[in-house]
């Protein structure tokens, strides 16, 4: 028997759909993007900040996928509160020309002065290389290229903005210090050319702290390189040139980064992979700055993020996420130190309930402490009032 009328046209059977084509990881980063915006890249800062807060899926994959961070922050109606001044910037790269002008003279003056060089004498001169190439995986391969023949001629040469690539959560991210220098014993040091002063032989420690970790982030990267070049070690105390106390003057000091390459190795392997987060987003997801807030709003908090006030100092997206973080009353929000002693309570609502005794287990040594400050607290103030 026939499960259709015996007359009229048989009824329609909607097509199945085509399988999606399968996309590369390229293509996905390209679309979350936006297809026609080119890719913000990822400097060392924002890679050493991103293995500052491993836990944050969002900065992640925002990075990994070019997106200008400081753009969406403000399309988001919470834009950035720092960053380089037209006139820093400007200040900066003079300062940088100074220092390597006539070939390098004075920075490799500087540099034998604090390292050494694995030679006798003081360099005359230098190798500089061209490394110009199309694209950034091109100058990378010129750069590895430039840094064995340097390291098997056995002479100075200095890499004058090299191009270094570390793979950062299954995505190449390309780096590029200010200068690396091949010494004659084969020794490769990272430069660091800051236009912060050193006065009386010191800079400002959080500044020599955010340029260390930045020039760890070199250093892993130039490790892959020697790994495959006879002869070669990366040194870990890099050279960092700075203005001589209120001159133009540069000198120099040298900054030991084994604690922060290590810190940095451990928490980049930490990093969840970008194919794993982005196979997690909703159908359509784009940070394209062509989208409305709304849109932008919408594919930003389909992304985990994992605040912290820290994140002031180092993202972007820093006034949004804590915005987020305060509504939905996150103590995350408060510190990691403050989350760390709080424990199984995870927002500002359920710590005030504990703290006036409508919720959580007295045995509970955190709902204890809480209950004693809540006491004290109200003892104080009722002393206030009755003096007043
Ligand atoms: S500000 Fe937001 S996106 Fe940036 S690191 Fe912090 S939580 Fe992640």
């Amino acid at each position: 028997m026939s499960e259709y009328p015996a007359s009229g046209p048989p009824p329609q059977i909607p097509p199945t759909p085509a399988p999606r084509p399968a996309t590369t990881l390229r293509q996905r980063l390209a679309e979350l993007r936006g297809p026609s915006v080119a890719p913000h890249p990822l400097d060392a800062r924002a890679l050493a900040a991103l293995a500052a807060n491993p836990g944050c899926k969002r900065r992640a994959l925002l990075d990994a996928a070019g997106v200008n961070k400081a753009v969406l922050a403000t399309a988001l109606g919470s834009p950035a509160a720092f960053g380089q001044s037209q006139f820093a910037f400007m200040r900066g790269n003079a300062f940088e020309a100074k220092v390597k002008a006539d070939g390098g003279t004075e920075l490799l003056r500087l540099l034998y002065e604090r390292l050494g060089g694995g030679c006798e004498a003081a360099p005359q001169e230098a190798q500089v290389p061209d490394l110009t190439a199309a694209g950034p995986e091109g100058r990378a391969a010129r750069t590895a290229l430039a840094l064995r023949e340097a390291t098997a001629a056995g002479g100075w040469a200095l890499l004058d903005h090299p191009m270094l690539a570390l793979e950062v959560a299954g995505s190449p991210a390309y780096l590029e210090p200010d200068a690396v220098v091949v010494h004659p014993d084969g020794t490769w040091t990272v430069v660091e050319i800051k236009s912060f002063p050193m006065i009386d032989g010191s800079a400002d420690a959080a500044k020599v702290g955010a340029a260390a970790r930045q020039s760890a982030v070199y250093v892993l990267a130039l490790e892959r390189i020697a790994e495959k070049t006879g002869g070669a070690r990366v040194g870990h105390r890099v050279l960092l040139v700075c203005p001589k106390d209120f001159s133009n003057l540069p000198t120099a000091s040298v900054v030991d980064v084994r604690k922060q390459r290590a810190v940095t190795r451990r928490q980049l392997t930490r990093l969840t992979r970008i194919e794993d987060i982005a196979a997690t987003l909703p159908e359509g997801t784009t940070f394209d700055p062509g989208c409305s807030p709304q849109e932008l709003g919408q594919a930003v908090e389909s992304v985990g993020a994992a605040y912290a006030p820290e994140c002031l100092a180092a993202c972007e997206l820093a006034f949004h996420c804590r915005e987020k973080s305060r509504v939905q009353g996150a103590v995350e929000s408060l510190g990691r130190s403050v989350r760390g002693e709080l424990g199984g309570l995870t927002t500002v609502g359920a710590v005030l309930a504990a703290a006036a005794g409508k919720e959580g287990d007295p045995a509970d040594p955190t709902v204890a402490a809480l209950r004693r400050a809540a006491a004290l607290r109200a003892e104080a103030l009722e002393g206030r009032a009755v003096c007043h």
